[in-house]
């Protein structure tokens, strides 16, 4: 059995970093999506025995602000299609954004489950900060740090298990 797990957000929260630390070898999928500029990197990863595709996403249009947010939107709309399970990655240093919130109405929206995962969470101290990500109106969430790994098996575990 394998899965899809699509890690989505708006850029610089860490997504490619905790990409990059789950995945055991990268694939090139070729797109047969026309029209949309994408930027998706697909990879494998292995968790407990349990192998499953991963998907970095962060694609974006250069141009206006409009045009950026919407093309978040247009990655996490074909990453809901795409995944079995999503990854929906926040900054604790920054704090819920506008662009978070138009991201997690998609993901209310979606039939699929959403792990929320407070990045940049290096040390206790920062745990603390976390709180206000329940905000987002998807339930419990999970503190990683990407950098140092901290969190990413509880992360892992709950994403399996959903998959
Ligand atoms: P993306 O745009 O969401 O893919 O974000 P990146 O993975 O490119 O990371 C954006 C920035 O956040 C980079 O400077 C990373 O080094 C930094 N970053 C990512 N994860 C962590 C983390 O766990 N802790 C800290 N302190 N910085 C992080
Ligand atoms: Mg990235």
């Amino acid at each position: 059995m394998s899965g899809i797990v699509a890690i989505v957000g708006r850029p610089n929260v860490g997504k490619s970093t905790l990409f990059n630390r789950l995945i055991q070898r990268r694939e090139a999928i070729v797109d047969s999506v026309s029209g949309v500029t994408r930027d998706r990197h697909y990879g494998k990863a292995d968790w407990n025995g349990r192998e499953f595709s991963l998907i970095d996403t962060g694609g974006y249009v250069v141009g206006s602000d409009d045009i950026f947010e919407q093309e978040i939107d247009k990655q996490v709309e074909l990453a809901i299609d795409e995944a079995d399970v999503l990854i929906f990655v926040v900054d604790v240093e920054v704090g819920i954004t506008g662009m978070d919130e138009d991201v997690a109405k998609l993901l209310r929206q979606s039939q699929k489950p959403v792990f929320v995962a407070v990045n940049k969470v290096d040390d206790a101290t920062r745990e603390a900060n976390a709180v206000e990500f329940y905000g987002l109106g998807l339930g419990d969430y999970y503190t990683i740090s990407s950098i140092n790994g901290s969190g990413s098996g509880e992360l892992l575990d709950a994403v399996v298990e959903a998959l």
